[in-house]
């Protein structure tokens, strides 16, 4: 599994995929990259610090994500991600986390505040019965402002059977204005239940790609390795 690339479109940065204990959630329907984790600290984090090794700094930011949520990463992998940064001058660093610890953000934030500290959500969308009852995702907040509250960035899934153009584009319109940036994720055949829908995955490529791909906020994921990580 490749675990660093260099992401040299748009909002230009470093990015690492890297492994924790385990997502704390595991119920996504959409989901089987959860099963990225180990329960064996010592061995996530000599995994963990060969990919870090890589890190260059040479756009000052660095992504982190791990198939789950940053506070699933043992408090060596988090130390070493600190200090490599100070090392090699990242001033932004980009996490993500389930909206369950959302709570657990400030004291993040506060322990990383040397850094500019971005943390993403997987939202998904914000269509409350869609994202809870199809995609199962566990956020129980209905409010676009509370729901981005602890959040700067999030993700959201394309192309699934129920989407419309007018779904699509409420998501993204909302996700510009109530984070900073966003990241379109199309959905790509997996393990899971939930399966690609080839219309309207044809109808975001042709009516909604065109009009977002150029935008700076926002980065669109056509293939779910197209950051350069994963397999
Ligand atoms: S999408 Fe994220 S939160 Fe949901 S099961 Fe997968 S790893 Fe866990």
């Amino acid at each position: 599994m490749k675990r660093y690339s260099v992401i040299s479109e748009k909002n230009k940065r470093e990015i690492v995929l890297l492994r924790g204990s385990g997502c704390i959630y595991k119920k996504c329907t959409f989901c089987d990259y959860y099963l990225d984790m180990s329960n064996d600290f010592h061995e996530n984090f000599l995994l963990n610090k060969s990919v870090i090794d890589n890190v260059t700094g040479e756009y000052d930011a660095l992504e982190v994500i791990n198939s789950g949520s940053v506070f699933e990463l043992d408090k060596k992998t988090i130390d070493l991600i600190k200090s490599v940064c100070n090392e090699k001058g990242i001033s932004t660093i980009h996490f993500e986390s389930h909206y369950i610890y959302r709570k657990r953000i400030p004291k993040l934030k506060e322990e990383f505040s040397e850094f500019n500290l971005k943390m993403k959500l997987g939202l998904e969308t914000f269509d409350y019965d869609f994202r809870e009852n199809i995609f199962n995702k566990g956020i129980h907040d209905k409010d676009p402002k509370i729901i981005s509250e602890y959040f700067d960035e999030a993700n959201f899934l394309f192309g699934i059977s129920g989407q419309t153009i007018n779904s699509m584009m409420n998501d993204i319109e909302l996700g510009l204005e109530n984070f900073e940036r966003i990241c379109v994720n199309i959905m790509c055949k997996n393990s899971s239940t939930i399966t690609p829908d080839k219309e309207v995955i044809e109808k975001f490529m042709e009516k909604i790609y065109p009009k977002y791909k150029e935008d700076y906020r926002l980065d669109i994921l056509i293939n779910n390795t197209g950051f350069g990580v994963g397999d």
